[in-house]
């Protein structure tokens, strides 16, 4: 058969739909949009059950890293068969977590904040089953608008019955107006933003801080740095637990061999570099399930020491 990538692209697309019934594929088999699939991959935590949602991806034109050489930069992108020459492609992931009583989303994609290559959250959760109305938690990492675009897609709240949980730093940042005059204009965009999903949203806004079980078997962790009030959620269940990390890492290809390289949207990139040190370190110690925002998809797996730096260890496709 000659090779023909767009039509490779369906044979793939459609064997997984047949053979991994856990992978989840939505939507049309043009060829066109094959590789556009949304996916939705399920797992297990003791008897939660948590499925990474991808909502899509955008493209970052560079150069994106601070406090790191161009040239290591550079090295890093060629060892992951990347081409510095063209824009990253980032992935957005957000996680639906079920059980304990409770249908809750940690980060709600972009919506329609970051372009036509993301929004893609609403048809996935139809496909699982998973009504707006059926989500009565969301857990924010953080609030830049590939987390909270989807929250509020149009005019009117996306989950009508859901409290929103966020860290009240971040919200204290973002909703201020005397920092959003100070701010560069690119930054402008994120803080409108904010301020809407925060009315739209209202009491049910539940501001936490620090450390604290947010709702129950599941804990905030702090990691600022990439905004104010940055933070993961530790989920346990059992005597499994998974850590959802947000933005604690960017790009896979360079932050794991280079903590220290901080990322542009960062507002504080030195700081986040400090606390991806740790939290790498405790991750590598403690050998405890992460998932990330950004990680390639499904981006579940670990973070294992690689020399005096780290690595990230995709967990294989998991089929219990
Ligand atoms: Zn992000």
């Amino acid at each position: 058969m000659p090779f023909d990538l767009s039509r490779r692209a369906v044979i793939v697309g459609g064997a997984a739909a047949l053979l991994a019934p856990r992978l989840i594929p939505i939507g049309t088999a043009r060829a066109q949009d094959a590789v556009q699939m949304v996916v939705a991959y399920p797992r297990k935590v003791g008897d939660l059950e948590i499925v990474a949602i991808s909502d899509g991806s955008f493209a970052f034109p560079g150069p994106l890293f601070v406090n790191i050489a161009r040239e290591e930069v550079d090295a890093a992108l060629n060892a992951a068969f990347l081409d510095p020459a063209v824009p990253m492609t980032i992935g957005v992931t957000a996680h639906l977590v079920r059980g304990g009583g409770r249908t809750m989303l940690i980060d709600s994609g972009a919506g329609g904040a970051f372009g036509p290559g993301l929004g893609r959250l609403p048809a996935a959760l139809a496909a699982l089953g998973v009504a707006p109305e059926d989500i009565d938690t969301v857990l924010l990492t953080h609030m830049h608008g590939d987390h909270i675009g989807g929250l509020l897609p149009g005019e009117v709240a996306a989950f009508p019955n859901a409290a929103v949980h966020v860290s009240e730093a971040d919200l204290a940042f973002w909703t201020d107006e005397a920092i959003a005059a100070r701010a560069p204009a690119e930054f402008q965009g994120a803080f409108t933003l904010a301020r809407a999903v925060a009315s739209a949203y209202g009491e049910r806004i539940q501001p936490f801080s620090g450390e604290t079980e947010v709702v129950p078997g599941v804990t905030s962790l702090p990691l600022p740095g990439h905004t104010v009030g940055h933070n993961g959620f530790r989920l346990a269940s059992g005597d499994q637990q998974v850590i959802v990390f947000g933005d604690a890492v960017i790009s896979a290809a360079v932050q794991f061999t280079h903590p220290e390289a901080g990322f542009v949207a960062d507002t504080d990139p030195a700081l986040a570099a400090e606390i991806r040190a740790r939290f790498f370190d405790m991750l590598a110690t403690d050998r405890t399930l992460v998932a990330g925002t950004h990680m390639p998809f499904p981006g579940i797996g670990h973070v294992a020491r690689a020399g005096d730096a780290y690595a990230w260890a995709p967990e294989e496709w998991h089929y219990g």
